[in-house]
């Protein structure tokens, strides 16, 4: 099977479910402006874009609502103006919600690829789980070699890496790597100051680059747009970025105005 093939079980949702003509790999290897940076820095890096919140009908983005960040979701941002990548990513959605078995076993033969081909390059891989969603991955185990396992048993030298908007994911496996994303709405600020008080990694999004401010919190602000590879800054670090797709219009305090917040 080509590494962007469509395995059997896939084949036969997407029948069943009249899917068309929109046949898709999960991960996307390189796409976006950003990760495509990371080669630079020694990492190929795969994204994984789902429906975001409860788009597909299932909500993938529990803080979502108190954050403000489903209309200026990222989501919108890049290749996601383009309707046909809209439907890849519900039609992902959709098999994760219906076939999570099948899901999940796609997913080890795409990261399985990956990998083959960072090795080949001379470098590392990389795996971004939440493009567009905020799921606790940590959590979903399936049967691989008569176990249950997570994703990250399955891959212990690929580096994952995700922003969430939960504040207590805990027990998280040693190459899972998690920045908390900030936001300013109303009501937001006990759970950014819980990632705060936690020392964890904080990504905030600021309106304008010229209004990403040197300190945020007492800490220093890197920044976040250079690459994705949030687990090369340190873990008490504020990753400065700035808004894109519709979050440019963001008045739900998700964007933070000014460069005060
Ligand atoms: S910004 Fe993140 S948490 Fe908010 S809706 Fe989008 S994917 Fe979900």
């Amino acid at each position: 099977m080509a590494e962007t093939g469509i395995k059997p079980g896939l084949m036969q949702y997407l029948f069943n479910n009249h899917i068309g003509n929109i046949i898709m790999s999960l991960l996307s290897i390189d796409t976006n402006a950003k990760t495509s940076k990371n080669t630079q820095f020694g990492y190929l890096t795969g994204i994984l874009y789902l429906a975001p919140a409860d788009l597909s009908g299932v909500n993938y983005c529990p803080m979502a609502e108190l954050a403000g960040c489903k209309e200026a979701c990222l989501n919108t941002a890049g290749r996601g103006v383009f309707n046909n990548v809209q439907e890849a990513r519900l039609n992902r959605s959709k098999l994760f919600n219906t076939d999570k078995n099948a899901f999940m076993r796609q997913l080890v033969d795409e990261i399985g690829a990956l990998s083959r081909k960072a090795k080949k390059l001379g470098i590392k891989a990389a795996v971004r789980l939440n493009g567009t969603s905020d799921i606790q991955w940590e959590k979903i185990k399936f049967k691989w070699f008569n176990k249950d396992q997570t994703i990250f048993d399955i891959f212990p030298n690929v580096q994952f890496y995700d922003y969430t908007k939960i504040p207590n994911r805990s027990n998280l496996p040693n190459n899972y790597d998690l920045t908390f994303s900030y936001s300013g709405a109303t009501g937001f600020d006990k759970y950014n100051q819980r990632a705060i008080n936690n020392g964890v990694r904080i990504a905030a999004v600021f309106d304008k680059p010229e209004n990403i401010p040197v300190t945020f919190h007492k800490r220093k602000v890197f920044d976040g747009d250079k690459h994705d590879l949030t687990f090369l800054n340190p873990k008490n670090a504020v990753l400065g970025l700035y808004a894109k797709g519709k979050a440019r219009k963001d008045t739900s305090g998700f964007v933070i105005q000014g460069g005060l917040n």
